[in-house]
């Protein structure tokens, strides 16, 4: 039994966050592969580390200095390694990075590196092995996913790891320079490594313990959706409700692998399976879950032989 579990930005927001991840990963051996996102927010108002990376883009092509903003990135990160208790230093690579940076490596550079170090402490904290995601996620020169080589490399490099930390969000183009999903991509990362490596599982760690019936910013404790189809989340998450990654379903569906989104604060809960069936005699709900956008209608039509 396998399973792959990508932990999002709130989930590895500051150190406290970093040991309720550990508490988790160690908790069952099948916990093998982990996928990382960057540091999230720890509290209302707080900046992504994604997004100060992408303000230091900005600021680089502007020919403005980046010494500050990249001070309160470096410390960040470097404060989560201290309250840890890590032995690890980044010293040279924060170095190496801001250089980078400061030599015009791009946004998709730019915005990776939250991703990179934050898997490399995850990594050094766990005592799980670091795979950078530009040796083994490929983009194609149109900017698609290679899905072959990238199944068939990912897989190659996973089976000489038993146990592996991966950065979430980016890979490689073919002339070697990154290249980034769009944004909340880490979720299309850790469904490529579950399919790579046919896991039985893919669990899915965010704030909010599972899907909800309706997004939790417009409507007070809405109920946990515990069972719904790929389908059915499809038509929710393209109506907004944006807990997963859109590109992250088609995967792990193809490979019959379910989702299971938990919540990293409250691991006792279950959370949401996301499957390809539901038992008709399994479901006590008519209605799955509402979304929505202003200003945004949709017509379904079914019908057998519609291609006809
Ligand atoms: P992560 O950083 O872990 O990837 P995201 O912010 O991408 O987390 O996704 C989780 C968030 O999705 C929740 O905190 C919630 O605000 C939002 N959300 C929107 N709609 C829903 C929904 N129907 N069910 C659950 N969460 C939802
Ligand atoms: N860190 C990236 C973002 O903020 C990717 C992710 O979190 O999935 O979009
Ligand atoms: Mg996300």
């Amino acid at each position: 039994m396998v399973k792959v579990l990508k932990f999002g930005g709130t989930s590895l927001a500051s150190a406290e966050q970093f040991a309720k991840v550990a508490a988790i990963v160690r908790a069952e051996p099948e916990r093998r592969y982990v996928v990382a996102s960057a540091p999230g927010k720890r509290f209302d108002g707080d900046t992504k580390v994604t997004d100060m990376l992408y303000d230091c883009y900005r600021l680089v092509k502007s020919n403005d200095p980046i010494d500050g903003a990249f001070d309160a990135i470096r410390a960040r990160l470097q404060s989560i390694i201290d309250e840890l208790g890590l032995a690890l230093d980044l010293t040279q690579d924060f170095e190496r990075v801001k250089s980078a940076l400061l030599h015009h490596s791009g946004r998709d550079y730019a915005a990776s590196r939250g991703e990179y170090f934050n898997a490399r402490i995850l990594a050094a904290y766990l005592g799980y092995d670091f795979i950078d995601a530009e040796s083994v996620i490929f983009f194609k020169e149109n900017g698609t996913l290679d899905v072959e080589k990238t199944d068939a490399e990912l897989a190659a490099a996973l089976a000489k790891h038993e146990r592996a930390v991966i950065p979430g969000f980016y890979g490689v183009m073919p002339n070697g320079t990154i290249k980034t999903f769009s944004r909340g991509g880490s979720d299309i990362t850790g469904s490529i490594v579950a399919r790579a490596v046919r896991a039985d599982l893919y669990e899915n760690w965010t704030d909010v313990s599972g899907m909800l019936m309706a997004d939790p910013r417009c409507v007070k404790n809405p109920r946990v959706i515990p069972t719904i189809t790929y389908r059915e989340l499809r038509e929710l998450s393209y109506m907004g409700a944006t807990v997963l990654h859109e590109d992250a379903v088609f995967p792990v569906r193809q490979a019959s692998i379910p989702i299971n989104i938990r919540n990293t604060n409250r691991p006792q809960d279950s959370g949401t399976m996301i499957v390809e069936h539901v038992a008709s005699n399994k479901v006590d709900t008519v209605i799955t879950g509402v979304a929505g956008k202003p200003g945004f209608s949709v017509i379904a039509i079914e019908k057998d032989g519609m291609n006809a």
